[in-house]
């Protein structure tokens, strides 16, 4: 073990060195700071697809950070494997005094630091944790009455009040101190190493397009233009500043914003009613007997629906690990309510293609979809796929960009009539939830 005292930062969804709340506090410290970033085995071995470009985007953000560290006689440490286990050899390998990270408010991410926190303590190590992938956190946005907020415009308006230019003010950079612990160049494991290989789908880069967020509110809805911003991923790994992005949000585009603040609405939610991850916000929506069809569904993963904006959006989703907003509450609709198949089989299929699959917003989602979460859509609101397709994608661009067999005789016929399938939901949603 090396003599020299040090501290550790350890990376998770904040994996830059701008503007970094927990890395500027642990740099600011008197000691030394090796940067940690852990290859976390339950969740690596979740992943089915071997090619999974998330992994390959995480390897490939470290490398870079990895490289630059280089510059200043530092590196990362990698590590692969639970993080009790890594952090038990840790604190066997370097004489850690202090270990600084930022907030991570997903239930499995809140136990993992729990187990974490009490390791540190049995050895007096303090465990420092701040703020960093949201403007408001936890108990920070309340209705007078000191209760979570479920309604997202009274929610909204009370973030907007409590906003101020010193909340998103940057943190100094961490590349500007010189305290980095310098390390003899650590292994970077490969992806192989990692049981992983590269993926053959773009990552849409890390920029803010100010010419995107200034039409936004024009463009957002319409599937066929390039006409949203599209760093979803950068915010879940954090490559990206939220204070940062909010602030060009506030200068540009009131929309843009709001969309920002159903990001921080979503996690609070996940935060205070962590139960949504396994059931219905509304209870009551848990009575409702889905059909759960395996070959439908299966037709719906697959794009091959015969309904045109449903397969375009399973095809994107499928094709590039993206679908658009629009897109993504009528594929949702049609599975939840169309087909009858329950919000979690979806939910669980768009975590597995999304690059940007955020617990919270995933969840949110699909619950406001099958209307059981909060500030949902009410059930008896069926969307209908084709005034939807012919309101947002009156050219039929979009359709026919990803469904190129589409007007042709290879394409199927509707796998269910929408009329009766809408009276199927509605019957259905209402025999249950009047029961
Ligand atoms: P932009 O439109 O440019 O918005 C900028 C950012 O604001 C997004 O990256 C996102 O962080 C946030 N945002 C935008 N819309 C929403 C919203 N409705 N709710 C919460 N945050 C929002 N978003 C995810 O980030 N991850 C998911 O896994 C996810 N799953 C979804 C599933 C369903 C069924 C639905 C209906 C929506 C889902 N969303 C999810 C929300 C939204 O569709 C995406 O955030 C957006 O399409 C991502 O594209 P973008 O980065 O170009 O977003």
């Amino acid at each position: 073990m090396p003599d020299q005292a040090i501290a550790i930062f350890w990376f998770r969804r904040d994996l830059r060195f701008e503007d970094n709340a927990g890395l500027y506090h642990a740099m600011k410290a008197d000691l030394p700071v090796l940067p940690l970033f852990i290859f976390d085995k339950h969740i690596l071995d979740d992943l089915e697809d071997k090619n999974d470009a998330r992994v390959m985007f995480l390897h490939d953000t470290l490398s870079a950070m990895h490289d630059r560290l280089g510059e200043k006689g530092s590196s990362l440490l990698i590590r692969h494997g639970t993080p009790q286990q890594v952090w038990k050899d840790i604190l066997k390998d370097y004489p850690v005094k202090a270990v600084y990270t930022n907030h991570d408010y997903e239930p499995y991410a809140r136990e993992r630091d729990e187990t974490i926190n009490q390791l540190l303590t049995k050895h007096d190590i303090p465990f420092r944790t701040y703020k960093d992938q949201v403007i408001f956190e936890k108990d920070e946005v309340l209705t007078n009455s000191g209760g979570y907020y479920k309604v997202f415009t009274p929610y909204k308006n009370a973030w907007l009040s409590q906003l101020s230019d010193s909340l998103l003010e940057p943190y100094t950079s961490a590349l500007s101190f010189d305290n980095w612990y310098q390390t003899k160049a650590l292994g970077l494991p490969s992806l192989p190493d990692l049981g992983f290989e590269r993926a053959d789908i773009e990552i849409p880069p890390n920029r803010i397009d100010e010419e995107t967020i200034d039409h936004y509110d024009k463009t957002r809805d319409y599937p066929a233009l390039d006409g949203t911003s599209r760093l979803g991923i950068h915010l879940r790994h954090g490559t990206l500043s939220i204070r940062k992005l909010t602030r060009k949000a506030k200068e540009m585009n009131q929309t843009y914003l709001n969309e920002l603040i159903w990001r921080e609405f979503y996690m609070q939610i996940l935060f205070h009613a962590p139960q949504v991850v396994d059931t219905s916000f509304k209870p009551k929506y848990d009575r409702i007997p889905w059909r759960n069809d395996e070959d439908e569904f299966e037709r719906w993963c697959t794009g091959t629906t015969g309904y045109p904006i449903v397969d375009a959006g399973m095809r994107e989703l499928n094709k590039i690990g993206y679908m658009h907003n629009r897109v993504r509450m009528i594929t949702a609709s049609f599975l939840t309510k169309h087909l009858l198949i329950d919000w979690r089989w979806g939910e669980a299929y768009f975590a597995k293609k999304l690059l940007d699959y955020e617990l919270a917003n995933n969840n949110g989602g699909w619950q406001w979809a099958a209307g059981s979460g909060v500030d949902a859509q009410p059930y008896f609101r069926v969307f209908n796929p084709y005034s939807q397709a012919d309101k947002f994608d009156k050219e039929e661009e979009y359709i026919k960009k990803w469904v190129p067999e589409y007007g042709t005789d290879d394409y199927p016929e509707p796998m269910v009539d929408h009329k009766e399938a809408r009276e199927r939901a509605i019957n259905t949603y209402k025999k249950a939830l009047n029961q």
